[in-house]
């Protein structure tokens, strides 16, 4: 699959002479968007090989893994089965959108405690899961394991290699790990955490092959799903301007970054930069329930 790179135009980007493309990966489907998409691709191959009916993975509140999750499976015909972050949703998922969504395509809940979510890579804690669930598939949080990172690896084609710097926002690391396999030797490849935390780069280190790639970890304000007012402002900006809806969790904060870097002069004029829009917009209607209970702007859709 090829996606179409989308030229942006903005008063700055011309003022600074940087060519900045975006990757329309948001675009592949509206519900298993962008990087969810791919890294489920190969392990959905993989399931069926192995004869699975069921997948089973793990997420918080506003995952864009187990909305995807719960729809390939839908479309696929696997169960699924999801792990929540949370044991107070348990009560009240179904004013959660992104839930709400998983559930109407079939995914089945289980919720636990945030101190019993960490054991969620424990031998004995899927043990306990494949007891109550069956012979299921278990897909890692994030969907991020070697089978998604080849999957990602795809993201990038051979017409990509004209940019000079790849972009693109990171949770559990897979994606940014893909593209930096594939990234060209001439390219560096910036990722830009949506989470606060030092173990990502150790942790992408595992399944990368080069060293030409970097985060930038200025730019999660303040931590996973927290938001403030000049993000959302940014956010409903580059939309007006560019026609380009961003998602606040992920590749709003990369956009707010990279503008952020090119104000400060970061890339020379004539740098061009090609940036993932890994999409993640089924993240907004949640954001905007939480943003309208706070007083804060709502972000336009
Ligand atoms: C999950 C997600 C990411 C982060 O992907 P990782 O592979 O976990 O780093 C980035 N953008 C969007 C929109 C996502 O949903």
């Amino acid at each position: 699959m090829n996606i179409p790179n989308e030229h942006i135009d903005m008063p700055l980007l011309r003022e600074k002479g940087v060519e900045l493309y975006l990757k329309r990966e948001d675009t592949i489907h509206p519900l298993i968007s962008g990087n969810k998409y791919r890294k489920l691709k190969h392990n959905l191959l993989e399931a069926k090989k192995a004869g699975k009916k069921t997948l089973l993975t793990f997420g918080g509140a506003f995952s864009n893994h187990i909305a995807a999750t719960a729809y390939a499976g839908h479309e696929q015909e696997l169960k699924t089965v999801g792990v929540i972050r949370g044991e107070e949703l348990q009560d009240n998922w179904q004013d959660n959108s992104t839930l709400t969504l998983a559930h109407e395509h079939g995914m089945q809940f289980h919720f636990v405690s945030r101190t019993d979510y960490r054991l969620k890579n424990e031998a004995s804690f899927l043990q306990k899961l494949k007891e109550t669930y069956g012979d299921v598939y278990v897909l890692p949080e994030g969907g991020t394991n070697a089978l998604a990172i080849k999957g990602c690896e795809e993201i990038l084609t051979e017409e990509d290699t004209v940019f000079d710097y790849i972009c693109c926002a990171v949770g559990t690391g897979g994606t940014v790990a893909g593209l930096i396999n594939a990234a060209q030797p001439h390219q560096t490849v910036l990722g830009f955490p949506a989470l606060k935390g030092d173990f990502l780069t150790e942790e992408i280190r595992t399944f990368v092959h080069n060293d030409r790639w970097k985060l930038v970890t200025d730019y999660h304000f303040g931590g996973y799903a927290k938001v403030d007012q000049p993000l959302i402002d940014f956010i409903n900006l580059f939309k007006d301007k560019t026609g380009v809806p961003l998602d606040p969790i992920y590749t709003g904060k990369m956009l707010f970054g990279i503008f952020d870097l090119v104000k400060k002069d970061v890339f020379a004029p004539g740098t061009q930069i090609l940036a993932i829009h890994t999409g993640g917009l089924q993240g907004i209607k949640g954001m905007n329930r939480i943003l309208k209970k706070k007083n804060l702007p709502l972000l336009n859709v």
